[in-house]
Protein backbone atom coordinates (compact mmCIF):
# COMPACT_ATOMS: atom_id res chain seq x y z
CA UNK A 1 0.00 0.00 0.00
CA UNK A 2 1.15 3.21 -0.86
CA UNK A 3 1.50 6.30 1.78
CA UNK A 4 -1.10 6.84 4.03
CA UNK A 5 -1.80 10.16 6.29
CA UNK A 6 -4.60 10.50 8.85
CA UNK A 7 -5.11 14.04 9.29
CA UNK A 8 -8.74 13.62 10.64
CA UNK A 9 -8.20 13.64 14.46
CA UNK A 10 -10.69 16.00 15.21
CA UNK A 11 -13.43 12.77 13.71
CA UNK A 12 -11.70 10.69 15.86
CA UNK A 13 -8.07 9.43 16.89
CA UNK A 14 -6.04 6.02 17.05
CA UNK A 15 -5.89 4.56 19.82
CA UNK A 16 -2.46 4.82 21.64
CA UNK A 17 -0.01 1.78 21.99
CA UNK A 18 -0.05 2.55 25.85
CA UNK A 19 -3.40 2.44 25.79
CA UNK A 20 -3.42 -0.55 23.25
CA UNK A 21 -1.59 -2.73 25.70
CA UNK A 22 -3.15 -1.72 28.89
CA UNK A 23 -6.92 -2.99 27.56
CA UNK A 24 -5.34 -5.57 25.93
CA UNK A 25 -3.72 -7.23 28.86
CA UNK A 26 -7.03 -6.55 31.28
CA UNK A 27 -9.62 -8.21 28.79
CA UNK A 28 -8.79 -11.31 29.43
CA UNK A 29 -9.24 -11.35 32.83
CA UNK A 30 -11.41 -8.51 34.05
CA UNK A 31 -14.31 -9.30 32.67
CA UNK A 32 -17.02 -8.84 35.67
CA UNK A 33 -19.42 -6.71 35.86
CA UNK A 34 -18.05 -3.85 37.66
CA UNK A 35 -21.63 -3.49 39.70
CA UNK A 36 -21.28 -7.11 40.88
CA UNK A 37 -19.91 -7.59 44.51
CA UNK A 38 -18.10 -10.89 43.62
CA UNK A 39 -14.33 -10.57 43.62
CA UNK A 40 -14.81 -10.29 39.65
CA UNK A 41 -17.01 -7.90 39.63
CA UNK A 42 -14.84 -5.56 42.29
CA UNK A 43 -11.66 -5.78 40.10
CA UNK A 44 -13.30 -4.56 37.28
CA UNK A 45 -15.20 -2.02 39.69
CA UNK A 46 -11.75 -0.97 40.91
CA UNK A 47 -10.69 -0.34 37.05
CA UNK A 48 -13.68 1.91 36.90
CA UNK A 49 -12.50 3.67 39.53
CA UNK A 50 -8.69 3.96 38.99
CA UNK A 51 -9.92 5.71 35.72
CA UNK A 52 -12.34 8.01 37.37
CA UNK A 53 -9.09 9.24 39.31
CA UNK A 54 -7.24 9.93 36.22
CA UNK A 55 -9.95 11.83 34.35
CA UNK A 56 -10.45 13.94 37.42
CA UNK A 57 -7.47 14.81 37.55
CA UNK A 58 -7.08 15.93 33.52
CA UNK A 59 -10.69 17.65 33.80
CA UNK A 60 -9.16 19.44 37.66
CA UNK A 61 -12.39 17.81 39.37
CA UNK A 62 -13.26 15.77 42.10
CA UNK A 63 -13.62 12.46 40.80
CA UNK A 64 -17.67 11.72 42.22
CA UNK A 65 -18.12 14.64 40.40
CA UNK A 66 -17.53 12.37 37.30
CA UNK A 67 -20.47 10.12 35.46
CA UNK A 68 -19.68 7.67 32.58
CA UNK A 69 -21.55 7.97 29.37
CA UNK A 70 -21.16 6.52 26.00
CA UNK A 71 -19.92 9.58 24.77
CA UNK A 72 -20.07 13.33 24.55
CA UNK A 73 -22.99 13.43 22.27
CA UNK A 74 -25.06 11.53 25.35
CA UNK A 75 -23.10 13.90 28.12
CA UNK A 76 -24.11 17.51 26.07
CA UNK A 77 -28.26 15.55 25.36
CA UNK A 78 -27.97 14.57 29.54
CA UNK A 79 -26.87 18.60 30.07
CA UNK A 80 -29.97 19.96 28.53
CA UNK A 81 -32.12 17.79 29.12
CA UNK A 82 -31.46 18.43 32.68
CA UNK A 83 -32.01 22.14 31.97
CA UNK A 84 -35.32 21.30 29.90
CA UNK A 85 -36.52 19.63 33.02
CA UNK A 86 -35.63 22.59 35.25
CA UNK A 87 -37.24 24.70 33.04
CA UNK A 88 -40.78 22.83 33.77
CA UNK A 89 -40.31 22.42 37.33
CA UNK A 90 -40.21 26.53 37.16
CA UNK A 91 -42.87 26.89 34.54
CA UNK A 92 -40.89 29.21 32.74
CA UNK A 93 -36.88 29.97 31.73
CA UNK A 94 -34.58 29.75 28.80
CA UNK A 95 -31.38 28.29 27.32
CA UNK A 96 -28.63 30.44 26.30
CA UNK A 97 -26.29 28.37 23.66
CA UNK A 98 -24.20 29.26 20.43
CA UNK A 99 -24.40 28.68 16.97
CA UNK A 100 -21.85 26.81 16.62
CA UNK A 101 -21.87 23.81 18.69
CA UNK A 102 -21.35 20.26 17.87
CA UNK A 103 -24.60 18.47 16.18
CA UNK A 104 -25.59 16.91 19.49
CA UNK A 105 -26.30 20.10 21.17
CA UNK A 106 -27.62 21.86 17.26
CA UNK A 107 -30.51 18.92 17.09
CA UNK A 108 -31.09 18.74 20.77
CA UNK A 109 -31.82 22.98 20.63
CA UNK A 110 -34.19 21.75 17.42
CA UNK A 111 -35.81 19.03 19.13
CA UNK A 112 -36.56 21.39 22.52
CA UNK A 113 -37.72 24.42 20.86
CA UNK A 114 -40.36 21.63 19.13
CA UNK A 115 -41.01 20.82 22.91
CA UNK A 116 -41.64 24.83 23.41
CA UNK A 117 -38.45 25.38 25.00
CA UNK A 118 -36.89 28.82 24.69
CA UNK A 119 -33.42 28.54 23.59
CA UNK A 120 -31.19 31.42 22.48
CA UNK A 121 -27.85 31.17 20.49
CA UNK A 122 -24.72 33.59 20.70
CA UNK A 123 -23.36 34.56 17.03
CA UNK A 124 -20.11 34.16 16.42
CA UNK A 125 -17.55 36.89 14.55
CA UNK A 126 -15.71 36.18 11.65
CA UNK A 127 -12.82 34.15 13.44
CA UNK A 128 -15.18 31.31 15.23
CA UNK A 129 -15.09 33.39 18.65
CA UNK A 130 -18.17 34.22 20.33
CA UNK A 131 -19.72 37.89 20.81
CA UNK A 132 -19.34 38.21 24.57
CA UNK A 133 -21.27 41.64 23.92
CA UNK A 134 -24.45 39.71 22.18
CA UNK A 135 -24.08 37.34 24.60
CA UNK A 136 -24.39 39.37 27.62
CA UNK A 137 -27.56 41.24 25.88
CA UNK A 138 -29.39 37.83 25.72
CA UNK A 139 -28.25 37.25 29.09
CA UNK A 140 -31.53 37.73 32.10
CA UNK A 141 -32.64 36.30 35.29
CA UNK A 142 -34.66 33.58 33.43
CA UNK A 143 -31.76 32.15 31.75
CA UNK A 144 -31.41 28.63 33.39
CA UNK A 145 -28.01 27.10 31.28
CA UNK A 146 -25.60 28.42 29.46
CA UNK A 147 -23.85 26.20 27.22
CA UNK A 148 -20.34 27.27 25.30
CA UNK A 149 -17.90 24.61 23.83
CA UNK A 150 -14.58 24.97 25.00
CA UNK A 151 -13.05 24.08 21.26
CA UNK A 152 -14.62 24.28 17.91
CA UNK A 153 -14.37 20.95 16.45
CA UNK A 154 -14.39 22.27 12.52
CA UNK A 155 -12.47 26.07 13.12
CA UNK A 156 -10.75 25.74 15.84
CA UNK A 157 -11.79 28.74 18.46
CA UNK A 158 -11.19 28.41 21.29
CA UNK A 159 -13.91 30.08 23.53
CA UNK A 160 -13.14 32.44 26.43
CA UNK A 161 -14.93 30.46 28.92
CA UNK A 162 -13.88 31.53 32.23
CA UNK A 163 -15.74 34.96 31.19
CA UNK A 164 -18.66 33.17 29.67
CA UNK A 165 -18.85 31.42 33.17
CA UNK A 166 -18.47 34.77 35.03
CA UNK A 167 -21.20 36.24 33.13
CA UNK A 168 -23.74 33.44 33.22
CA UNK A 169 -23.00 33.25 36.94
CA UNK A 170 -23.48 36.74 37.71
CA UNK A 171 -27.49 35.99 36.21
CA UNK A 172 -27.51 33.02 38.20
CA UNK A 173 -27.56 30.31 35.71
CA UNK A 174 -25.76 27.04 35.19
CA UNK A 175 -22.77 26.89 32.94
CA UNK A 176 -21.90 23.92 30.51
CA UNK A 177 -18.65 23.79 28.57
CA UNK A 178 -19.04 20.72 25.44
CA UNK A 179 -14.42 20.10 26.04
CA UNK A 180 -14.51 17.19 23.40
CA UNK A 181 -12.16 19.02 21.17
CA UNK A 182 -9.84 20.75 23.72
CA UNK A 183 -9.09 17.56 26.11
CA UNK A 184 -5.32 17.13 25.62
CA UNK A 185 -4.61 19.95 23.19
CA UNK A 186 -5.12 22.80 26.35
CA UNK A 187 -5.22 22.67 29.67
CA UNK A 188 -9.02 22.74 30.44
CA UNK A 189 -10.17 23.35 34.32
CA UNK A 190 -13.82 22.58 35.54
CA UNK A 191 -12.42 24.50 39.11
CA UNK A 192 -10.71 27.22 37.33
CA UNK A 193 -13.69 28.01 34.83
CA UNK A 194 -15.99 27.02 37.70
CA UNK A 195 -18.30 25.11 35.60
CA UNK A 196 -21.65 23.37 36.75
CA UNK A 197 -21.08 20.59 33.66
CA UNK A 198 -18.40 19.49 31.17
CA UNK A 199 -18.64 16.72 28.63
CA UNK A 200 -16.08 15.23 26.71
CA UNK A 201 -15.49 12.12 24.90
CA UNK A 202 -12.43 9.26 25.37
CA UNK A 203 -12.00 8.64 21.57
CA UNK A 204 -10.91 12.32 21.03
CA UNK A 205 -7.64 11.90 23.54
CA UNK A 206 -6.25 8.64 22.10
CA UNK A 207 -8.44 6.41 23.62
CA UNK A 208 -10.92 4.01 22.80
CA UNK A 209 -14.09 4.78 21.32
CA UNK A 210 -17.75 4.99 23.43
CA UNK A 211 -16.91 6.16 26.39
CA UNK A 212 -18.21 9.88 27.30
CA UNK A 213 -17.39 11.68 30.42
CA UNK A 214 -19.95 14.46 31.94
CA UNK A 215 -18.66 16.62 35.06
CA UNK A 216 -21.59 17.53 37.03
CA UNK A 217 -20.40 19.91 39.94
CA UNK A 218 -21.23 18.48 43.34
CA UNK A 219 -24.67 19.65 44.41
CA UNK A 220 -25.85 21.33 40.98
CA UNK A 221 -29.14 19.93 39.56
CA UNK A 222 -29.29 16.37 37.93
CA UNK A 223 -31.60 14.45 36.20
CA UNK A 224 -31.63 10.70 34.66
CA UNK A 225 -31.22 10.80 30.97
CA UNK A 226 -31.10 6.52 30.42
CA UNK A 227 -32.95 4.96 33.08
CA UNK A 228 -32.33 1.40 34.35
CA UNK A 229 -30.11 0.07 36.59
CA UNK A 230 -27.91 1.54 39.89
CA UNK A 231 -24.80 2.45 38.12
CA UNK A 232 -23.57 5.73 38.68
CA UNK A 233 -25.32 6.11 41.87
CA UNK A 234 -28.49 5.96 39.65
CA UNK A 235 -27.16 8.94 37.62
CA UNK A 236 -26.67 6.72 34.39
CA UNK A 237 -28.06 2.77 33.74
CA UNK A 238 -26.23 0.33 31.98
CA UNK A 239 -23.51 -2.20 32.10
CA UNK A 240 -20.03 -0.47 32.57
CA UNK A 241 -17.84 -0.40 29.63
CA UNK A 242 -15.28 -1.55 32.10
CA UNK A 243 -12.08 -2.21 29.65
CA UNK A 244 -12.76 0.74 27.17
CA UNK A 245 -13.47 3.22 30.47
CA UNK A 246 -10.10 2.19 31.96
CA UNK A 247 -8.89 2.92 28.95
CA UNK A 248 -10.05 6.49 28.30
CA UNK A 249 -8.35 6.17 32.11
CA UNK A 250 -4.40 5.32 30.54
CA UNK A 251 -5.28 7.90 28.03
CA UNK A 252 -5.99 10.29 30.62
CA UNK A 253 -2.90 9.98 32.22
CA UNK A 254 -0.87 10.39 28.86
CA UNK A 255 -2.60 13.27 27.51
CA UNK A 256 -1.53 15.64 30.92
CA UNK A 257 2.01 14.51 30.02
CA UNK A 258 3.68 16.90 28.02
CA UNK A 259 0.20 18.87 26.94
CA UNK A 260 1.99 22.41 26.28
CA UNK A 261 5.16 20.43 24.29
CA UNK A 262 2.77 18.81 22.25
CA UNK A 263 0.73 21.39 21.87
CA UNK A 264 3.42 23.73 20.40
CA UNK A 265 4.13 20.64 18.27
CA UNK A 266 0.76 20.49 16.37
CA UNK A 267 0.58 24.39 16.45
CA UNK A 268 4.15 24.13 14.38
CA UNK A 269 2.59 21.27 11.87
CA UNK A 270 -0.90 23.46 11.48
CA UNK A 271 1.39 26.70 10.53
CA UNK A 272 3.68 24.97 8.00
CA UNK A 273 0.93 23.48 6.32
CA UNK A 274 -1.22 26.89 6.69
CA UNK A 275 1.63 29.04 5.33
CA UNK A 276 2.42 26.15 2.31
CA UNK A 277 -1.24 27.00 1.26
CA UNK A 278 -1.36 29.99 1.16
CA UNK A 279 2.04 30.10 -0.65
CA UNK A 280 1.07 27.54 -3.34
CA UNK A 281 -2.09 27.68 -3.90
CA UNK A 282 -4.32 30.67 -5.17
CA UNK A 283 -7.37 31.73 -4.19
CA UNK A 284 -7.63 30.37 -0.62
CA UNK A 285 -9.77 31.91 2.59
CA UNK A 286 -8.31 30.84 6.53
CA UNK A 287 -11.20 29.83 8.30
CA UNK A 288 -11.17 31.01 12.12
CA UNK A 289 -8.93 31.93 14.71
CA UNK A 290 -5.01 32.89 13.10
CA UNK A 291 -3.67 33.12 16.94
CA UNK A 292 -1.94 30.59 18.42
CA UNK A 293 -3.67 31.44 21.54
CA UNK A 294 -7.49 31.00 20.66
CA UNK A 295 -7.17 28.35 18.09
CA UNK A 296 -6.91 24.61 18.87
CA UNK A 297 -3.64 23.95 17.89
CA UNK A 298 -3.91 20.54 15.18
CA UNK A 299 -7.13 22.32 13.38
CA UNK A 300 -6.85 23.82 10.36
CA UNK A 301 -9.89 24.72 7.89
CA UNK A 302 -9.25 26.35 4.41
CA UNK A 303 -11.47 27.29 2.18
CA UNK A 304 -10.55 26.44 -1.68
CA UNK A 305 -12.60 28.70 -4.27
CA UNK A 306 -13.99 27.41 -6.92
CA UNK A 307 -13.90 23.60 -6.06
CA UNK A 308 -16.40 21.43 -4.03
CA UNK A 309 -14.49 20.61 -0.73
CA UNK A 310 -16.44 16.63 -1.37
CA UNK A 311 -13.92 16.67 -4.95
CA UNK A 312 -10.67 17.58 -2.99
CA UNK A 313 -11.68 14.73 -0.09
CA UNK A 314 -12.02 12.28 -2.53
CA UNK A 315 -8.87 13.28 -4.50
CA UNK A 316 -6.62 13.34 -1.11
CA UNK A 317 -8.21 10.01 -0.26
CA UNK A 318 -6.78 8.18 -3.43
CA UNK A 319 -3.65 10.15 -2.61
CA UNK A 320 -3.82 9.01 0.89
CA UNK A 321 -4.52 11.45 2.77
CA UNK A 322 -7.61 11.57 5.40
CA UNK A 323 -9.46 14.65 5.93
CA UNK A 324 -12.66 16.27 6.15
CA UNK A 325 -15.20 18.68 5.27
CA UNK A 326 -16.82 20.65 7.66
CA UNK A 327 -17.65 18.03 9.96
CA UNK A 328 -16.85 14.17 10.04
CA UNK A 329 -20.71 14.22 11.41
CA UNK A 330 -22.26 15.94 8.28
CA UNK A 331 -20.57 13.38 5.90
CA UNK A 332 -23.04 12.07 3.51
CA UNK A 333 -25.30 15.51 3.36
CA UNK A 334 -23.88 17.77 1.01
CA UNK A 335 -25.09 20.95 3.25
CA UNK A 336 -21.87 23.42 3.60
CA UNK A 337 -21.26 23.79 7.14
CA UNK A 338 -23.28 25.87 8.98
CA UNK A 339 -20.28 26.78 11.58
CA UNK A 340 -18.13 28.10 8.65
CA UNK A 341 -21.68 30.09 7.16
CA UNK A 342 -22.10 31.15 11.12
CA UNK A 343 -18.85 32.74 11.02
CA UNK A 344 -20.23 34.99 8.07
CA UNK A 345 -18.34 32.90 5.35
CA UNK A 346 -19.84 32.86 1.99
CA UNK A 347 -22.11 30.00 0.70
CA UNK A 348 -19.42 29.01 -1.99
CA UNK A 349 -16.82 29.40 -0.30
CA UNK A 350 -18.54 27.03 2.65
CA UNK A 351 -18.68 24.55 0.07
CA UNK A 352 -14.90 24.72 -0.84
CA UNK A 353 -13.75 23.89 2.91
CA UNK A 354 -11.64 21.70 3.93
CA UNK A 355 -10.55 20.48 7.72
CA UNK A 356 -6.99 19.19 8.44
CA UNK A 357 -6.35 18.18 12.07
CA UNK A 358 -3.21 17.05 13.29
CA UNK A 359 -2.85 14.71 16.25
CA UNK A 360 -0.31 12.77 18.21
CA UNK A 361 0.96 10.60 15.52
CA UNK A 362 1.55 12.87 12.40
CA UNK A 363 4.93 14.58 11.84
CA UNK A 364 6.34 17.32 9.94
CA UNK A 365 6.93 14.60 6.61
CA UNK A 366 3.16 14.67 6.70
CA UNK A 367 3.20 18.30 6.15
CA UNK A 368 5.71 18.37 3.36
CA UNK A 369 3.80 15.44 1.55
CA UNK A 370 0.09 17.10 1.99
CA UNK A 371 1.86 20.07 0.11
CA UNK A 372 3.21 18.22 -2.84
CA UNK A 373 0.17 16.64 -3.70
CA UNK A 374 -2.68 19.25 -2.44
CA UNK A 375 -1.50 22.13 -5.10
CA UNK A 376 -1.77 20.12 -8.69
CA UNK A 377 -5.15 18.10 -6.91
CA UNK A 378 -6.91 21.74 -6.78
CA UNK A 379 -5.70 23.06 -9.98
CA UNK A 380 -6.68 20.49 -11.85
CA UNK A 381 -10.23 20.49 -10.43
CA UNK A 382 -10.13 24.05 -11.03
CA UNK A 383 -9.60 23.80 -14.26
CA UNK A 384 -12.37 21.21 -14.84
CA UNK A 385 -14.77 23.44 -12.49
CA UNK A 386 -17.85 24.68 -13.68
CA UNK A 387 -18.45 26.98 -11.23
N1 LIG B 1 -18.77 17.57 20.74
C1 LIG B 1 -17.78 17.88 19.90
C2 LIG B 1 -17.23 19.27 19.89
C3 LIG B 1 -17.30 16.90 19.02
O1 LIG B 1 -16.32 17.23 18.17
C4 LIG B 1 -17.84 15.60 19.05
C5 LIG B 1 -17.33 14.50 18.13
N2 LIG B 1 -17.33 14.84 16.77
C6 LIG B 1 -18.88 15.34 19.95
C7 LIG B 1 -19.31 16.34 20.78
C8 LIG B 1 -19.54 13.99 20.02
O2 LIG B 1 -18.71 13.08 20.63
P1 LIG B 1 -19.05 11.52 20.64
O3 LIG B 1 -18.68 11.01 19.32
O4 LIG B 1 -18.19 10.99 21.73
O5 LIG B 1 -20.50 11.37 20.97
Amino acid sequence: MGRLIYLDNNATTQMAPEVLKAISEAEPVVYGNASSMHSFGREAGKLVEDARKNIAELIDCSADEITFTSGASESNNTVFMIAKALIEQRGGGRIVTTTIEHPSIIETVRYLRDNGIHVDQIPVSRDGRIKLDEMRSLMGPDVVLVSVMTGNNETGAIQPIAEVSKIAHSFGALVHSDATQAIGKIKVSCRDWNLDYLSCSGHKFYGPKGVGILFAKSGVPFKTFVHGGEQEHGRRAGTYNTISIYGTGVAAKLAMENIDEENRRLWKMREALRKGIVEKVPNVVVNGCSEHEFCLPGTLDVSFENVEGESILLMLDMAGIAVSTGSACATGSLEPSYVLMAGGLDVELAHGSIRFSFGRFNTMEDVEYVLEVLPPIIERLRAISTR
